[in-house]
């Protein structure tokens, strides 16, 4: 039972209103064939609308079976139109891109019924209005009532209590016009079929009451319901079933018409694929170079650690420095006065404050517990530690003479007695943890009492106990002759990689006469020209040279006076103890490798690990060192005490000191004195002991070795009377004893527990930043004093570097970032264009009973689907592409080192990247296409 109360519906035109139903009242059984007359435009089709819910009414009421409509809702009406309405149109409104099947499919379709029931209910349709044969023809493909028959097809295919005509006949031929309506005769038998048509011929023959409208108003009606049989009860609300759909059934119905127009969708998806391409192109590029520089920096990580020594500075803090003092200086510009310049004490300031001493000690313990966040960082060279051993090394040069790896020549020049000298004897091949100490004894004046010579360096040991050397230094150096050092007096030479040596450390192994050294050094210094002899000399005749050790603590001798004097400089007694060192055999020649990644060792002599270890135990155990620690109040050089109580035993020390002293030491003592009171004239204690030991100079000019004892005798003299104040003085400048571990350190005791510098190995860039997270971690943790200061050369070189190729990679993908903005602008326009295209098509989804978020459902499936086709295409195109753009690249860079390759992440997160753009691109056309109102839509052609 259809009830149509008062119903009234007024268009609005801009000020012209169009009164399409005035006041309609009819009420219609569930089942007879009512044919709706009248002339064009008095309202049939907008009547028919109104009672299919495809329309609504401004006043009135529409009651369905007793319930009224006034408080419907769109999900309402939809369901309302799916289940209990089938519509037919005069124009089929058949969807040309899917098969007949699909569109009479498409009313079950959108309730959701089972693909199944969906095919067997469809087929029966067809079946009941004669086109079994047909089911897969497109509309296209048939006739004009073949198609009304498709649409009487689908309107019944829900099986609908009511069926809705729109002149159904108004485009057929008669013959056809009266197949229909047999048809829909045969239909109304057991429902309520409404038709509107102009054709009263038609409608008299074959419906069953005829209501005729004239200007939106009922004018007759042939078959009135008689008012006793109108229900009085009503208006109550119920809600239908929901129609649903799917969202496979959406992408099914977009994949349909995206298949029926196949050459736009490629182009849109190819349009699409643009953007993807660029970015999946850069990508590509970035992540090939990317992967180049990380194996660079693996290969540069396990060569270059974080190298922390005992004594840094921090280089940070300095350059900071010296920019703020730049920006100070800009600052005085304007400035009419004289303004003075601090910036080279600032300068210098900065510089000694910068340094600190790092407490490896407690860095060490740090280290070597297992659970330390530092080791999951460590690469496979592992961490290195470094002792600063204390030994000479001597040698005999093919003349018979003895030579020392310091200083060439016993009792000789030193190095670095003229600038000329300096030069020529100037180590040119240095690591980086060399170069930062070289700077650091220089910034601090400390010198290193018995050092290891310049030209030795020990070999970097394997990581486990077992292996002796290191993969870093056997990877980057090749053996040219012999083998590499096994055990602990066993060394090899590092020549550089033109098999070079400097000519200096050949003097110093007595591989060649030091007489040439001797002459060369001469020469030097009065300013003659210089040549030298450079013949090659052959690696047997060098690997011949036998060497011989003396740790630092066999460097000093007990005297009959019970204390120990340095016996470094007494060639006597040093050809004596070289006899009783440790003999050295060099074993093999070494020298980098064509293209070596880095060069960690020293060009001179490489040593093994097994040496440090035999000179730290050897050192534990000498006398000296024995003796001093029976006695840590008292130096062993000299008997007295390190730290004096207060002036009065300074100057007693004083005392002892200079009477412990031989006659000539004396002398020279006094004279020593005398210069310095003359150079440093306002030190006036000094001054003092100096004028006594003038006074006496002047009395007598003695010569000779009576004039030395007459120089002591009056310096004793002046020693016994001096006032307390000069014996101070005598005593800080030339007694003064250090300190215990002064003393210790200078006999070459060291601990294992204190490495001179500790070098930490990566294996990545990232790692390598991670370690460098951890000791900054460390430092959070550490007491103020305990904090540890480094320098990372290698990072601030590298970060650079990675920095640049991410900044350009940003760029890039900025660029490229527009032009997929642009390209899914597009996508948007396209869609846009698909939406007005498909009005019809919305309007006869929306009357199928679909919903707004149906048909936003359906555009955004199509772009979606547009979108995974860009983004696939977008990377199946890079692909091929990365073909020819590697060897372009190859080409250019000259490297077939560097290859683009898109990871498989990027790849996935493109696609999906592309698929999200195309839908926000489309998201406001498939908006629009929803809130078409469906009536309007049906009415566009
Ligand atoms: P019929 O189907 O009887 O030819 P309609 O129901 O289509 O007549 O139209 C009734 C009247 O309402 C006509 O004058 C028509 O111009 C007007 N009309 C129908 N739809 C609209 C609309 N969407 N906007 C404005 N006027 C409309
Ligand atoms: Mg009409």
């Amino acid at each position: 039972m259809l009830q149509i109360e008062h119903i009234s519906k007024q268009y609005k035109t801009g000020d012209f209103v169009q009164q399409a139903l005035n006041d309609v009242s009819v009420n219609l059984r569930d089942n007879e064939f009512v044919a709706i007359l009248g002339p064009s435009g008095s309202g049939k089709t907008t009547l028919l609308n109104i009672i299919g819910g495809l329309d609504r009414y401004d006043q009135g009421d529409l009651i369905i079976n007793g319930t009224s409509t006034k408080k419907y809702k769109d999900r309402d009406w939809d369901s309302y139109r799916n289940h209990t309405v089938g519509f037919v149109f005069q124009s089929y409104n058949l969807i040309p891109h899917q098969s007949i099947l699909s569109n009479v499919e498409l009313a079950l379709t959108i309730s959701g019924v089972h693909r199944q029931e969906r095919r067997e209910r469809a087929r029966q349709a067809l079946e009941q209005v004669g086109l079994g044969q047909h089911v897969n023809k497109r509309p296209n493909q048939l006739s004009g009532g073949q198609m009304q028959r498709v649409a009487i097809a689908r309107a019944l295919v829900n099986n609908p209590r009511i069926l809705l005509a729109d002149e159904p006949t108004g485009a057929l031929d008669s013959e056809t016009s009266i197949q229909i309506m047999n048809l829909l005769k045969e239909v109304a038998q057991d429902r309520l079929v409404v038709m509107v048509t102009h054709n009263p011929e038609l409608a008299h023959q074959y419906a069953t009451r005829i209501v005729e409208l004239h200007d939106g108003s009922v004018i007759s009606d042939s078959d009135p319901l008689p008012d006793d049989q109108v229900p009085i009860r009503r208006a109550r609300h119920r809600t239908f079933g929901k129609a649903s759909m799917g969202l496979l059934t959406s992408l099914s119905l977009s994949f349909n018409n995206l298949r029926t127009k196949k050459a736009r969708t490629a182009l849109t998806s190819f349009a699409g694929s643009i953007g993807i391409i660029g970015i999946a192109l850069i990508l590509s590029v970035s992540t090939g170079v990317n992967r180049y520089i990380d194996r660079i920096q693996r290969e540069t990580m396990t060569s270059y650690p974080i190298t922390i020594q005992e004594q840094s500075f921090d280089l940070n803090k300095i350059v900071d420095s010296a920019q703020e003092t730049q920006k100070e200086a800009k600052a005085h510009k304007d400035l009419k006065a004289i303004q003075p310049d601090d910036s080279s004490v600032k300068g210098a300031s900065s510089l000694t404050s910068s340094i600190t001493q790092n407490n490896l000690t407690d860095f060490k313990k740090y280290l070597d517990n297992p659970k330390s966040e530092i080791h999951q960082y460590v690469g496979s060279v592992g961490i290195q530690y470094s002792y600063a051993t204390k030994f000479s090394v001597f040698g005999h040069d093919p003349d018979g003479k003895l030579v020392s790896a310091d200083k060439v020549t016993m009792g000789g020049q030193d190095d670095a007695s003229s600038t000329a000298s300096q030069m020529a004897t100037a180590n040119t091949d240095s690591d980086m943890g060399d170069i930062q100490s070289m700077q650091m004894s220089y910034l601090t004046g400390k010198t290193e009492k018995n050092k290891a010579p310049e030209i030795f360096g020990e070999i970097m040991p394997g990581a486990d106990a077992k292996t002796t050397i290191s993969k870093v230094v056997t990877d980057n150096y090749q053996v040219v002759n012999g083998t590499w050092p096994k055990a602990k007096d066993q060394v090899v030479l590092v020549l550089d990689k033109n098999n070079q040596m400097p000519v200096t450390s050949l003097y110093k192994l007595g591989i060649l006469p030091s007489s040439q050294y001797t002459d060369m050094m001469n020469k030097l210094n009065s300013g003659q020209e210089v040549k030298v002899d450079t013949k090659p000399i052959e690696y047997t005749k060098a690997m011949d040279r036998k060497l011989s050790l003396v740790p630092a603590a066999d460097q000093y001798a007990k005297g009959t006076d019970g204390h120990y004097h340095y016996i470094g400089d007494n060639t006597d007694q040093m050809t004596k103890a070289a006899d009783q060192g440790l003999q050295l055999h060099i074993v093999g020649i070494v020298r980098p490798n064509q293209g070596a990644k880095a060069t960690p060792l020293k060009v001179g002599v490489g040593y093994t690990r097994q040496l440090t270890d035999y000179l730290i135990d050897q050192a534990k155990t000498s006398p000296i060192v024995t003796d001093q620690e029976a006695d840590q109040g008292h130096s062993v050089l000299n008997g007295m005490a390190f730290a004096p109580a207060d002036d009065a035993a300074k100057a007693n020390d004083a005392k002892a000191y200079i009477a412990s002293l031989g006659v000539s030491q004396k002398a020279s003592m006094a004279q020593e004195i005398m210069k310095g009171s003359a150079a440093m004239a306002g030190q006036e204690a000094q001054g003092r002991a100096g004028a006594a030991a003038r006074a006496q100079g002047s009395a007598g000019i003695p010569t000779g070795a009576s004039a030395e004892q007459q120089t002591a005798q009056a310096f004793d003299q002046y020693i016994a009377t001096a006032p307390q104040d000069a014996l101070v003085a005598i005593y800080n400048q030339y007694v003064s004893t250090g300190t215990y571990a002064d003393n210790l350190s200078d006999f070459g005791l060291i601990s294992r527990d204190a490495p001179s510098r500790i070098s930490i190995y990566t294996d990545s860039f990232e790692n390598k930043n991670s370690v460098g997270d951890s000791i900054k971690h460390y430092n959070d943790k550490a007491a103020e004093k305990n904090r540890i200061v480094y320098t990372d050369y290698v990072g601030l070189m590298m970060n650079s570097v990675t920095t640049i190729i991410n900044v350009i990679t940003y760029v890039l993908i900025a660029f490229v970032g527009v032009s997929l903005v642009v390209s899914s602008i597009m996508i948007g326009i396209i869609t846009y264009i698909s939406v007005l295209e498909r009005t019809k098509e919305i309007g006869i989804l929306r009357a199928m009973g679909a919903s707004k978020r149906n048909v936003s459902n359906v555009f955004n499936a199509e772009t979606g689907l547009i979108g995974l086709l860009a983004g696939l295409l977008g990377v199946g195109i890079t692909l091929l592409l990365i073909i020819p753009a590697n060897s372009i690249m190859h080409h250019f860079m000259g490297t077939t080192e560097v290859n683009a390759a898109l990871p498989a992440s990027g790849g996935i997160a493109l696609v999906i990247l592309s698929v999200v753009l195309t839908l926000i691109g489309g998201l406001i056309p498939s908006r629009k296409a929803a809130k078409q109102d469906p009536a309007t839509a049906l009415r566009t052609e």
